[in-house]
């Protein structure tokens, strides 16, 4: 039977290095890290993210603004305020929570704000960063994740890598940053062929998919290391991940459930990205 890892466990740990780390930024150079959260309409899950952030900030000592816009906002009023938090000293990370509404182009927004507060390492340049290896902020889920591997203590040089899931949010990022710990590293997608091979030579796999309980235990090593980042509603009302968690624990080494596997890191590393881009803003 694997080992389980403990997200909540160690996001907790993060949140209480981050709350020290900002009492002292407070006591010795007056500087309380600000977070500017935008949210344009009124989609559910959005407004339960931002308030989890709201709550976070709280917790571990940070100013924490919320920018609640109608659905119908245009993009001009949006870029106008994002510049305005550009320039306010008292915010250093920006965050406008995805996804916006048909009429505003997310790429405009996530370009408009300024790079160094861009703790959802979205923008362009943060992502050249990731990519050449010199990243100033990483994607909250994708480094959460690496967190809780080292934190867990599995060494990733040389090991077969395989992410399920190609996104911008979490596939890509997360891919590049296990090659930067120097895993031998493949990507698979909805075109891959015959995945169960693919993912079943996988030391660590990682599944961001979106698909309950697709991860089943013949696609898996005995031994590996397995990531859930997927979140989905059940018809039942409960939260599955991407991976048929039993079966595939029996098998694994390591895995994390979901829900208290990546979920709780994410949020947990936004506020370590923010106490970043604090520190860097002196
Ligand atoms: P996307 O929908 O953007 O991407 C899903 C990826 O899975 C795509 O690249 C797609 O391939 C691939 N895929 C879909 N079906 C298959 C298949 N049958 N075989 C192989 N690959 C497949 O999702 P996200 O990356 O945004 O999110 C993935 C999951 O992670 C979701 O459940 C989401 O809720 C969760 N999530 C959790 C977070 C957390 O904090 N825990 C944060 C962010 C996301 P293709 O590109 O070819 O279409």
């Amino acid at each position: 039977m694997a080992n389980i890892i403990d997200g909540n466990k160690i996001a907790q740990d993060i949140r209480n290095e981050v709350r020290q780390r900002a009492l002292e930024l407070k006591e010795q150079q007056e500087i309380i890290p600000g977070l500017a959260v935008v949210l344009v309409g009124e989609d559910p899950a959005s407004q339960v993210y931002v308030g989890r952030k709201a709550k976070a900030c709280a917790e571990v000592g940070f100013i924490s603004r919320e920018y609640k816009l109608p659905a119908a906002t245009d993009e001009e009023k949006l870029l106008k305020i994002i510049h305005k938090l550009n320039k306010d000293k008292s915010i250093h990370g920006i965050l406008v929570q995805l996804p916006l509404p048909k009429h505003i182009s997310t790429e405009n927004v996530i370009a408009a704000i300024d790079p160094n507060k861009d703790v959802d390492g979205f923008h362009p340049y943060n992502v050249g960063g990731l990519v050449t290896g010199t990243p100033q902020f990483v994607p909250c889920t994708p480094r959460g994740i690496m967190e809780m591997l080292a934190r867990t203590g599995i060494e990733l040089a040389g090991k077969e890598a395989v992410v399920v899931g190609r996104s911008n949010i979490v596939g890509k990022p997360i891919a590049l940053l296990l090659l930067a710990q120097n895993a031998t590293v493949t990507m698979c997608h909805s075109k891959t062929k015959d995945l169960p091979t693919v993912t079943g030579r996988a030391d660590v796999l990682i599944a961001a998919i979106g698909k309950p309980h697709m991860i089943k235990a013949n696609m898996v090593k005995e031994g590996a290391v397995v990531i859930d980042v997927g979140v989905n509603r059940l018809e039942n009302g409960k939260l599955a991940g991407d991976v048929a968690f039993d079966e595939v624990a029996a098998k694994a080494s390591y895995i994390t459930p979901v829900p208290g596997g990546v979920g709780p890191m994410t949020i947990a590393m936004l506020m370590q990205n923010t106490l970043d881009a604090a520190l860097a803003s002196e």
